[in-house]
C-alpha cells in the first residue's frame, strides 16, 4: 500500500513538472528521496522530455582554459588551494590562452570557458593584474566572436564590467552550497555574502550567470532544495552539480567518495525546476564513460572540452581523460548520437543566449 502511495504522489509530481507547474518545496525533498531504479527512470525520462521541449535533440559543447592554478584560497576541498605544496602550479601567457582558445574554437565549441583559481598575481592592486587578461579576452573575441566565459572567483566588480566590455559573456562563480554553516566548511576565510552580491552584480551588468554546487561534503537534501531556490533568486542561465571528488593532500581527503546518484537526481530534480536553462554534464567528475548517464538524466551542455598536448589540467580531476585526448568533441560525439542526441551549432547556441540576454536586458 505505501508503495502504491509513493507511486501515485511520483507520478502526481510528475505530472506536474511536465506542465511546468512550480513544484513545492516537500514535493522538491520527495524527490530526492526516489531511489527505486524504476521510480529514479521516471524522474529522468520526465526531465529528458522537458530538455527536449526546449532544446530539441541538441547538446551545447564548452571548451575549458584552465590558464592559472596559482591559488590565494584555502578551500577545503579543492587540490588547488594555496597551502598545496606538493603540486606542481602554472600560470599560462597570454599567448599560450590565445592558441589553446583558438584551437578550442576551430575543434567547433559552443563557448570557451577562461578559468583560473583566484591567482593573488591578477588580483593584486584592486585587480589590477587582470588588464593583459582584458586584453586577451578583447583579442579572442575579435578574431573568433566566440561565446566567452570567466571563472576567476570573486572578480571586482569594476573589472567585471571591463570584461563585459572586452566580450565576456558570462559569469560563474560556485556557492558550492547556499548553507552558510556548510559553506564555511568548505571555502575557509571567504565571505559567503560578498560571493553572493558579486553574482548579483554580475547580472545587473548584464553578464549571464551560472551557479554550481558541489554533493557529498555533508550537504543534506534539505541544504539542496534550498540551492534550487536561490538559483531562482538569482535567474542563474546556467545551474550545475558536481559530487565530490575526494583530493589527496587536502583536509577533505579522508572524506567518503559518494555514489553518483545524487549527483544524477539533482540534475534530473534541476531539469524540471529549470526546465529552459543550461545544465552541464561536467567530464571532470567521471570523465566519457560518466556522459551518457548525466545527458540521459536530463542535463544539455558537455563542459570542460580540453585538447590534449596543451598541458591544461582539469579542476576536480587533474588529468582525467585530458592527454589520452578523451575530452574531444570527436570522441563525445559518438555517445551523444547513442543517447539520440547531436551537437549543438554555434548558430544555436548563440540563439540561446541572445534570447536569454534580452530577457534581463536593462
Ligand atoms: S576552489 Fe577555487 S578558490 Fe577554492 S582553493 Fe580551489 S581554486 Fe582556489
Amino acid at each position: 500500500m505505501a508503495v502504491d502511495l509513493a507511486t501515485s504522489t511520483l507520478d502526481e509530481i510528475l505530472g506536474k513538472a511536465a506542465k511546468e507547474i512550480p513544484l513545492k518545496r516537500n514535493e522538491l525533498l520527495f524527490l530526492l528521496q526516489v531511489s527505486d531504479h524504476k521510480d529514479v527512470a521516471k524522474v529522468f525520462k520526465t526531465a529528458r522530455s522537458l530538455r527536449e521541449r526546449y532544446f530539441k535533440n541538441k547538446i551545447f559543447t564548452y571548451g575549458f582554459v584552465y590558464f592559472s592554478t596559482y591559488c590565494r584560497n584555502e578551500c577545503a576541498f579543492c587540490l588547488y588551494r594555496k597551502s598545496n605544496n606538493t603540486l606542481q602550479r602554472y600560470r599560462k601567457t597570454d599567448m599560450e590562452i590565445m592558441k589553446t582558445a583558438l584551437s578550442l574554437v576551430e575543434a567547433g565549441v559552443n563557448l570557451i570557458d577562461l578559468t583560473m583559481g583566484e591567482d593573488p598575481f591578477f588580483f593584486m592592486n584592486q585587480g589590477a593584474g587582470f588588464a593583459r587578461m582584458v586584453r586577451t579576452v578583447e583579442m579572442i573575441k575579435k578574431s573568433t566572436n566566440i561565446p566567452i566565459m570567466l571563472s576567476a572567483g570573486v572578480v571586482p566588480e569594476d573589472i567585471l564590467i571591463e570584461f563585459k566590455e572586452a566580450g565576456v559573456d558570462w559569469y560563474a562563480t560556485y556557492q558550492e552550497t547556499h548553507n552558510p554553516e556548510l559553506y564555511s566548511k568548505l571555502r575557509l576565510g571567504q565571505d559567503f555574502e560578498e560571493r553572493m552580491e558579486r553574482k548579483r552584480a554580475a547580472k545587473q551588468i548584464g553578464l549571464l550567470l551560472e551557479e554550481g554546487l558541489l554533493t557529498g561534503v555533508g550537504d543534506t537534501d534539505a541544504d539542496l532544495v534550498d540551492s534550487l531556490e536561490e538559483m531562482r533568486k538569482l535567474s542563474s542561465d546556467q545551474v550545475r552539480i558536481m559530487s565530490f571528488i575526494p583530493q589527496k593532500d587536502t583536509p577533505m581527503q579522508n572524506f567518503s567518495q559518494v555514489s553518483r546518484a545524487k549527483e544524477l537526481l539533482v540534475i534530473a530534480v534541476m531539469r524540471l525546476v529549470f526546465p529552459d536553462r543550461l545544465i552541464p554534464a561536467s567530464l571532470d567528475v567521471d570523465g566519457l564513460n560518466g556522459l551518457a548517464e548525466r545527458l540521459n538524466a536530463g542535463a544539455n551542455v558537455v563542459t570542460s572540452i580540453i585538447p590534449p598536448e596543451s598541458g591544461l589540467a582539469g579542476v576536480s580531476n587533474q588529468s582525467l581523460d585530458i592527454e589520452d585526448g578523451n575530452r574531444t568533441l570527436g570522441k563525445i560525439a559518438p555517445i551523444l548520437e547513442e543517447c539520440g542526441l547531436v551537437l549543438a551549432s554555434r548558430d544555436d547556441y548563440e540563439e540561446w543566449i541572445q534570447q536569454r540576454k534580452e530577457l534581463f536586458a536593462i
